[in-house]
């Protein structure tokens, strides 16, 4: 029994369920049933959402956000060797935990969720990222989701919340900003996990806005950041030539020097040159 719940601790559910921790899913399990639930408690408000949870492993996240309230969560985990595992706490939990056994790349959790929905993950880095950018550039604003808390190696967690100027500033802090609040709400050593990392890792937790900061579509703006910080220290008449022949032009009709480069450029004015190529 561990200290939040009436199930086995984790150590143990990994010994009798054999899930030897695999490099080629990123796997590097919390095992502290405390701390996952301290994880949930940042994800805010649990007893009236569902929470999507990506990767839930042995399931110390999982168990954390049903220990803490959780109206229902969905977990999405591409390791089948987990969900005997995941199904002793569904069973634990009547009716409130659902698993996917899929790659979250591909599956659409939608139709299994009712809004409010709440995401928290603990996921391999490039999963992670390649999420987090899908979740803030759909199409329409704002999102089925409400917040989101990932777990990210501590130096994605400062891209995500860098400000201009800094080395860390480029596409997904313009990305998050751009339509949500994003604040690293908790740090952790590399011993939290099991197998340690080679890093140190935070959550962050991001805030949906009720619109985006400055109008832009989502699909021109990400490319326009993807090709300005690809050579960051290009300047951008350099680096987005390729974007559009008069590109200094526009450049200088969206407030940007031409010369000037990527890392000095703020969201709104990022999102005034995207809005020149809409017309393209
Ligand atoms: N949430 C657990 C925890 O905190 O202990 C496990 C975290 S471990 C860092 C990442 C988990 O994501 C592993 O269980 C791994 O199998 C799973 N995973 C990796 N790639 C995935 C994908 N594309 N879709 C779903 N799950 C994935």
């Amino acid at each position: 029994m561990s200290a939040i719940d009436d199930l086995p601790p984790l150590r143990e559910v990994i010994t009798t369920h054999g899930l030897s921790a695999r490099k080629s899913l990123g796997q590097n399990f919390l095992l502290d049933l405390n701390l996952t639930a301290k994880i949930a408690r940042r994800a805010g408000e649990l007893s009236d959402c569902d929470i999507l949870e990506i990767g839930p492993g042995p399931g110390g996240l999982t168990r954390g956000l049903l220990a803490e309230g959780a109206r229902k969560v969905l977990a999405i985990e591409k390791d089948e060797r987990c969900m005997p595992a995941l199904a002793e706490i569904a069973d634990a939990y009547p009716g409130q935990l659902e698993v996917i056994n899929g790659d979250a790349l591909e599956i659409d959790p939608l139709s299994h969720l009712t809004p409010p929905i709440r995401v928290a993950a603990n996921l391999p880095y490039n999963v992670g990222t390649e999420l987090l950018v899908r979740w803030l550039t759909p199409k329409e604003w704002p999102p089925y989701w409400q917040s989101l808390t990932l777990m990210f190696q501590r130096e994605v967690a400062e891209r995500i919340i860098a400000t201009p100027g800094s080395k860390a500033y480029g596409r997904l802090a313009l990305l998050a900003q751009w339509r949500a609040d994003a604040t690293i709400v908790m740090s952790l050593p590399p011993e939290a996990f099991s197998p340690p990392p080679k890093v140190h890792s935070a959550v962050v937790h991001l805030t949906a806005l009720p619109e985006p900061r400055y109008p832009a579509d989502p699909a021109i703006l990400s490319r326009i950041v993807a090709a300005a910080f690809n050579q960051r220290r290009k300047m951008l008449r350099g680096s987005l030539k390729g974007q559009a022949p008069d590109i200094e032009d526009r450049l200088i009709a969206a407030g940007i020097k031409p010369t000037d480069r990527a890392e000095q450029v703020g969201l709104e004015q990022f999102c005034a040159l995207a809005r020149m190529f809409e017309k393209d």
